[in-house]
């Protein structure tokens, strides 16, 4: 029978490994058959069926999974990052494409319309941090983000990433050369360097503080 990812586990106690043998084998558990429509008695409630799928359409489809989560960049971070509920979910999806699943978490149903890969690529916050970081590099660059960000952000500021709610915390200029913004708010005076700035842009614009469109996300 041409069947693909299809596993029983069978436990037993026995004495032996001889004894464990045949005792599973007396049960028929481990043809495939038993399970298939052949079944009677106690286990029909766990009767399966099956779906026939070749080899190359099971590996197209891992595939697929997988160029999902590539092109919409759900794997790029910073390593000291803890991984996002979405790198989570798609290497569950990927691993569970290739037959795998740890039985932990479920697998996102195939023709689910929220499953990750119908979102686009700017709703992930590594995503459009990585789209940032390729236009913005030098102190120039990533001063002129920063004039952009507080532009389109409402009101006419850059939130303090300490107190991002307070309207009295308002990041402002610190330094040029290295770039760093500070806020303005003489007890806090929380610093963002370049790259947390860049981080702290990318986290407002996916929350909607700051309009990606202006960036082009
Ligand atoms: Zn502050």
């Amino acid at each position: 029978m041409a069947l693909g990812g299809f596993r029983i586990e069978v436990t037993v106690k026995a004495p032996s490994l001889r004894q464990a043998h045949r005792l599973v084998m007396a049960t028929n558990f481990l043809d495939p058959s038993y399970w298939l429509g052949a079944a009677e008695g106690p286990h029909a409630a766990h009767l399966l069926t099956a779906n026939l799928v070749t080899r190359e359409g099971f590996l197209a489809n891992a595939n697929w999974v997988y160029q999902q989560a590539a092109q919409a960049n759900i794997f790029q971070g910073r390593a000291a990052d803890a991984p996002s509920k979405a790198q989570i979910q798609a290497l569950i999806d990927i691993l569970d494409g290739l037959g795998w699943n740890g039985g932990i978490r479920s697998p996102t149903k195939s023709l689910d319309p929220n499953a990750w890969w119908h979102c686009t690529p700017s709703t992930d916050r590594s995503a459009i941090f990585q789209e940032l970081s390729k236009t913005y590099q030098s102190d120039e660059e990533i001063r002129d983000l920063y004039e952009q960000a507080r532009g389109s952000s409402h009101p006419y500021t850059l939130p303090c990433k300490a107190q991002p709610g307070n309207p009295d915390h308002r990041n402002q200029v610190h330094h040029r050369a290295p770039f760093r913004v500070r806020c303005s708010q003489r007890q806090c005076q929380h610093k963002l360097q370049r790259t947390a700035l860049v981080h702290w842009i990318a986290e407002l614009i996916q929350g909607g503080v700051i309009d990606g469109t202006a960036f082009g996300l």
